[in-house]
């Protein structure tokens, strides 16, 4: 009888060990989930916008529908960008050439949205041309464009319709709205970076949404986007963002809610 009792006090002793030391036994097993829990740095509050399309809380608004104060003719860096602004939307002035920020960027978030005219005549590389030159790099210089282009039924070398960067990145699909129906590029730019004798240190990336649609996947460019010839890199600093005044014939385009955040 005592010997029973022993042998079930015995049981008890292990089972409750046994139970009791499992936890430290998986947490010799798995390691300390702390070790991995990271608390700093805390990330910014942003607040985002109503819709998504608006501007965050921390982005600088480049065009609001009021003014082109932020902005400034290439032609003249001195002078205003005189496009014209009517009823809170921007339209090209083709006259007046291209405009760029007068604000430099280096590795930014860019909103920006243009309407095709619905009446866009033209075809091929002639039909609704512009262009968002992610970095205007300076006086003759291409600089790097994603293009601008009424390509919902209209042709042209693929690597050079809406969403590429301008003869070097095909985009990966054709995300057009039809003429007349604003659109929305959301672009991710990585600048290059240069060495002190001018090579390239880091090439520049992008990854552009159309209308929501990813066509440029952390794309790396070869170099400025030239209409003849091969690219090359050429060593800048932090840059302007220009738009395009294309010479076609075309009715111009507008455009509107423009903002970047800087990264
Ligand atoms: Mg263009």
């Amino acid at each position: 009888m005592i010997r029973i009792a022993f042998c079930h006090w015995k049981k008890s002793v292990f089972a409750f060990f046994s139970i009791g030391l499992l936890p430290l036994f998986l947490y010799a097993q798995q390691g300390d989930p702390k070790a991995t829990e990271v608390y700093s740095p805390v990330p910014p509050v942003v607040t985002p916008g109503k819709v998504n399309s608006d501007p965050p809380s921390d982005a600088i608004v480049l065009f609001d529908g009021k003014n082109l104060d932020l902005w400034r003719s290439v032609r003249d860096t001195t002078q205003p960008a005189k496009w014209i602004v009517a009823d809170g939307i921007l339209t090209v002035e083709k006259t007046a050439g291209n405009i760029e920020t007068k604000q430099s960027f280096t590795d930014y978030q860019l909103h920006i949205e243009y309407r095709i005219p619905s009446n866009i005549t033209g075809e091929g590389q002639a039909r609704g041309n512009s262009g968002v030159f992610l970095a205007s790099t300076g006086p003759g210089d291409a600089g790097y464009e994603l293009q601008v282009l009424d390509n919902f039924n209209n042709s042209t070398y693929v690597n050079g319709q809406a969403g590429s960067i301008y003869k070097q990145g095909i985009p990966l699909a054709n995300a057009c709205r039809k003429p007349g129906e604003w659109q929305s590029y959301d672009v991710i730019w990585t600048a290059p970076r240069f060495n002190e004798d001018g090579s390239v240190k880091s090439p520049a990336y992008v990854t552009v949404f159309h209308n929501s649609v990813l066509v440029q996947n952390h794309f790396e460019l070869k170099g400025q986007t030239l209409y003849i010839g091969q690219p090359f890199y050429k060593k800048h600093g932090a840059c302007p963002i220009k738009l395009q005044a294309h010479g076609d014939k075309s009715d111009p385009l507008s455009f509107r809610n423009i903002w970047v955040r800087t990264l």
